[in-house]
């Protein structure tokens, strides 16, 4: 199984916390779009033997593509990849752009899933983040995205500064009112070089509150087990049957092409990543060559690339796996590594896969760096 993720580098507008890459110009939009379907052209070969199961619509803002280039770009897929007989195919979009008439001609296209970005209900927190979307149109584009998709998935953010617990429950119980299938949420964090941090600096906004954030994870948790969500991964609930694939494809180590200006990719044992910037991009592309820089994965990369992605989800770093694929020397290593953190009940072993505790989730990603190996 591969997966083909398509990177749309515009945005309306730029939240606050957001390092992503995009321009709020579109005026390169049609040339883009051109090239986007030019590198799908171009790399075929990498996929030769292999099947597309998902195709995701990442970015920036890919709502702010026209139907027919979002249909452009998936008939440039079809094209010149083998594509499996029901992929899941993703679309990222903003409340703003998801009209009624948008929502029902999507819906009549090959795009099965929405994965739509509310962040909050609360007028101050959208303020907060500069978000181009307001409360309202929140809450009238679920209403209509649940008539006519069945598969949707919408984004949270928590620890957002001034919004109590008792808001962020309010937030949660509002999202769990559209009975949709899956949820992703993240803690706001303040990423260098971006108006929230200035802001921060500046002291026109409160700092994160590293407590509440995870405090507020635990509600979360409490909340959407409570109502049939699984916790799948660090950042992600969902139903059964509605895990997103894509995403389980990453953390699973399986092939992924990233189409478009920043986009990564990744085959097995190493990792590309297109310049970030749609100017080069597009001129590289018109030339026929790639925009990528690819580095092979020495054995310790990878091994500390399992350790990260694998305690991130319910299923956990196999010992077993890490023997097989790394050698004794690296499972001895992760047995004695993670000793201290078994003894603290952040971490256990079960069935041979090592996992993090209810007590390590929220500490996850800082347990896996104590576990990496360094050459
Ligand atoms: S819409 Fe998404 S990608 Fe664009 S600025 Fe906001 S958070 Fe970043």
């Amino acid at each position: 199984m591969a997966g083909i993720y398509i990177h749309i580098p515009f945005c309306k507008q730029a939240c606050h916390y957001c390092d992503f890459h995009f321009s709020t110009s579109l005026k390169k939009k049609d040339e883009l779009v051109n090239a986007l379907t030019k590198e799908l052209e171009l790399r075929k070969d990498e996929f030769k033997n292999t099947t597309v199961e998902t195709i995701y619509f990442g970015g920036g803002t890919p709502s702010l593509l026209t139907n027919e280039e979002l249909q452009f770009i998936i008939d440039a897929v079809y094209k010149n990849y083998k594509v499996t007989e029901q992929p899941e195919i993703t679309l990222e979009a903003n409340p703003d752009d998801l009209s009624k008439d948008r929502i029902i001609a999507l819906s009549k296209s090959k795009i099965n899933r929405l994965s739509i970005g509310i962040q909050s209900f609360f007028e101050d927190d959208l303020k907060l983040m500069n978000r181009a979307h307001n409360a309202n149109e929140a809450i009238a584009c679920l209403e209509e995205a649940t008539k006519h998709f069945d598969n949707i998935s919408l984004d949270l953010i928590y620890g957002i500064p001034g919004a109590s617990n008792a808001q962020w429950i309010k937030n949660i119980e509002m999202a769990l009112s559209f009975n949709v299938p899956h949820i992703s949420s993240y803690a706001l964090t303040v990423e260098p070089k971006t108006a929230l941090a200035s802001f921060i600096k500046k002291g026109v906004i409160d700092d994160v509150n590293d407590e509440q954030a995870h405090e507020q994870f635990h509600l979360l948790k409490e909340k959407l087990e409570a109502s049939g969500f699984v916790h799948y991964e660090l950042s992600n609930f969902g139903k059964d049957r509605y895990f997103s694939k894509n995403n389980s494809a990453y953390w699973q180590g399986k092939s992924y092409l990233g189409i478009g200006p920043s986009a990564h990719s990744f085959n097995g044992t190493q990792r590309g990543w297109n310049v970030r910037n749609n100017s080069k991009y597009i001129k590289t592309i018109e030339a026929n060559q790639l925009p990528i820089e690819i580095e092979t994965l020495t054995q310790t990369d990878q091994y500390n690339e399992y350790i990260m992605t694998g305690l991130r989800t319910i299923w956990g770093v196999s010992i077993k796996k890490v023997e097989k694929d790394f050698g004794l020397l690296y499972k001895d290593y992760l047995i004695e590594q993670a000793e201290v953190f078994i003894n603290q009940q952040l971490l256990y072993i079960d069935k041979a896969h090592l996992r993090v505790t209810k007590k390590g989730q929220f500490l996850c990603d800082g347990i896996a760096s104590e576990l990496f190996k360094i050459n």
